[in-house]
């Protein structure tokens, strides 16, 4: 299991052709001889809405799940971290949320774990707002859920999965990471750098930085703006890339 699958270009990555209308073979479930091995010692990366989904299931702040769950390093992109699932000690590195029957936290795994053997590839928004996305299989080796019967299209894969929520939100994300890596940071931009880490992947420390501090002297908001922020993780998420962009490229956000 690799990095949760979201390309930003519209070129199809080398080799791979996109699945479109068509079917492929998988199955994954406790009889299957590999089950839990991708589990082990994943190299995980997330996006912000995984992290909210998981830090809500566990009943952590997203500080406190950053912390104790999370590394973060420069990885493909030169310009902002990335941040990766830790995983528990011991040799083989089992993912922490790995029980004797699976995932314990199957309902809210992160993006990677439910789109496997499925990549997805968007493409940057046009001017009209309209993007397109492609799906790819991903076969690995050591997954022998590719030998299995069951037949799936895609449609019905994403729906199985409950994976269209996570699109949605990791969409905006795609628009960020663009962003980002354009290097748009200026001279000695470390305080925006670490801001930015913020309002991106921390959101409970972000809303703390919203309501108990100038913040929305400085930047007035809708009243159902500000219902909406303080009642979701989701709506603070959308802020916090607003807010980003616009201190990054000055491009207004809708009070
Ligand atoms: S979150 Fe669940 S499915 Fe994903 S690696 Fe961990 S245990 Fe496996
Ligand atoms: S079938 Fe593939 S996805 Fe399922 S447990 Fe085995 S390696 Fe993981």
């Amino acid at each position: 299991m690799d990095k949760p699958s979201t390309i930003t270009n519209d070129i199809f990555p080398p080799g791979k052709t996109p699945i479109g209308e068509g079917s492929f073979r998988f199955d994954c479930h406790p009889g299957v001889p590999c089950f839990t091995r991708c589990c082990k010692n994943p190299d995980m990366y997330l996006y912000p809405y995984d992290i909210i989904r998981m830090k809500r299931r566990l009943h952590m702040d997203s500080d406190a799940f950053l912390a104790r769950h999370t590394l973060s390093a420069i990885r493909d992109n030169p310009f902002f971290p990335s941040v990766m699932l830790k995983m528990a000690e011991g040799p083989e590195k089992p993912c922490p949320f790995l029980t004797a029957e699976g995932c314990g936290i199957y309902e809210d795994r992160p993006s990677s774990c439910r789109t496997y053997p499925l990549e997805r590839g968007v493409t940057r928004m046009d001017r009209l707002g309209r993007r397109e996305e492609y799906y790819f299989l991903q076969k690995d080796a050591h997954c022998l859920g590719h030998r299995e019967e069951k037949e799936w299209t895609v449609a019905d894969w994403v729906a199985d999965q409950d994976i269209e929520a996570f699109n949605r939100m990791n969409d905006l994300w795609v628009d960020m990471d663009s962003l980002f890596r354009t290097n748009p940071w200026p001279k000695n931009g470390d305080k925006q750098l670490r801001m930015a880490v913020t309002a991106c992947f921390n959101v409970d420390k972000f809303r703390e930085f919203v309501f108990d501090s100038s913040f929305l002297s400085r930047f007035p908001l809708s009243a159902d703006r500000v219902d909406r922020i303080r009642e979701t993780d989701e709506e603070m998420m959308k802020l916090g890339f607003d807010w980003v962009r616009f201190f990054l490229t000055g491009r207004p956000f809708a009070p």
